[in-house]
């Protein structure tokens, strides 16, 4: 807090926080015309049509009240039965389950629930951007651990180990990865697993872009021996089912725990919208071939961007999941931010800078590839030009 004028009217702790980065770039953008943006970390498809019927025939049938608090049990059990079938982790629908206001009230609860004053939460980075706020909110305080480019943006359990202290109560990890795509496999996750099982610390997996793991199946940190009981494991429909306005998450974890984050959102937010809940139930009972179609179509898109980023003469790793290419553009010797403006002002085209996503992210920008394959060919166009005019 030293060096944050404060103000006596509003709490030190948000005072505390920073302003998103993200959305400088998005405020900027949104007053100008003809922009392309890769800037946005969602879907660009619609959510499919079986999904909005269920949940506009769920209205239709007069569903409005508040369901049960945890989520109605229809769902909580479909999302038991989908877990064990993707991902081979088992939880108990009428003890560990809780159906939350998409991912993000999932990782606000958990951090509230397990934190106390001054405990740390690693975090690796570069991260998604509400990470670092929600630990400080609930009172904890964020260590980070970078990753790199060299790494493929993988993290290994000696660098988590070379950041624990007495003071560490929980670990964050989130493969595949917002902003860079990394993804880690059984055995570099089994790593992890031994050094939290060693120093005692609870997991918090946030596993939202699970589904698009384009290369090699995606592993759930709780389905690793013994991990279960020190998991809390956070997933949601926004990704994988295009469903970000719908607002819809859920978190598994062992019943102490679930029952605290209960209590949170019981006393905040009452339940997730009902008619939400009814469309998110469809989904999981037949939306398994959306969801491989909108896959497929983010594969094709993947490989085509990390190619042309390649030819234009930007290195950038080859990201095994989620939608977002996370090239270098270090050799232009801006810092992402610079880079960023620039391709906004001069070349019309909106990504985000890696440095807003912490450790590890200076020097690369992220680039949303959910967007139609002319943008992207258009945006490899005028990166292209403006790299020619500035190396
Ligand atoms: N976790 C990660 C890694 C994300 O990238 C996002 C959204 O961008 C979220 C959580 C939040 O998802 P939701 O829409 O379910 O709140």
């Amino acid at each position: 807090m030293s060096n944050v004028k404060t103000n006596s009217r509003l709490s030190h702790r948000v005072q505390q926080i920073k302003p998103s980065g993200i959305r400088r770039f998005f405020d900027l953008a949104s007053k100008m015309d003809n922009i392309i943006s890769l800037g946005v970390g969602e879907p660009d498809f619609v959510t499919p049509w079986n999904v909005r019927e269920a949940s506009i025939s769920s209205l239709e049938r007069g569903f409005t009240a508040y369901s049960a608090n945890a989520g109605i049990i229809e769902l909580r059990r479909e999302i038991s039965s989908y877990m064990t079938k993707r991902f081979s982790v088992q939880y108990d629908p009428e003890s560990e389950i809780l159906v939350t206001v998409g991912a993000s009230e999932a990782i606000d609860i958990g951090m509230r629930a397990i934190l106390n004053e001054g405990d740390e939460v690693i975090i690796v980075e570069p991260s998604f951007v509400s990470y670092v706020p929600l630990v400080q909110m609930a009172g904890g305080v964020p260590i980070s651990v970078g990753t790199n480019n060299e790494d493929n943006f993988k993290v290994s359990a000696k660098q988590i180990e070379a950041a624990i202290t007495d003071r560490t109560k929980a670990l964050m990890l989130c493969f595949p990865n917002n902003p860079t795509g990394a993804t880690m496999n059984r055995e570099e996750m089994l790593e992890i697993a031994l050094l939290a099982e060693k120093h005692d610390l609870l997991v918090f997996s946030d596993e939202i872009y699970a589904e698009l793991s384009y290369d090699e199946c995606h592993v759930s940190f709780a389905s690793l021996p013994n991990m279960k009981e020190r998991t809390i494991l956070i997933s949601g429909f926004s990704k994988s089912f295009a469903m970000t306005g719908w607002r819809l998450g859920f978190v598994l974890a062992p019943e102490d725990l679930l029952a605290a984050m209960l209590k949170l959102h019981q006393y905040s937010l009452m339940c997730a919208p009902t008619m939400a809940q009814y469309g998110a139930l469809e989904a999981l009972k037949s939306g398994m071939d959306d969801l491989e179609r909108m896959k497929q179509s983010y594969k094709q898109r993947r490989n085509y961007v990390v190619k042309s980023f390649k030819e234009i003469g930007l290195s950038c790793h080859m990201p095994g999941g989620a939608f977002y290419a996370f090239p270098s553009i270090e050799k232009t010797g801006l810092t992402s931010e610079q880079f960023a403006e620039k391709l906004l002002l001069e070349e019309r085209v909106a990504v985000v800078p890696g440095h807003v996503f912490g450790a590890g992210g200076e020097g690369h920008i992220r680039c949303s590839y959910a967007t139609s394959m002319d943008n992207l060919e258009q945006s490899v166009e005028r990166m292209e030009r403006l790299l020619k005019k500035i190396t």
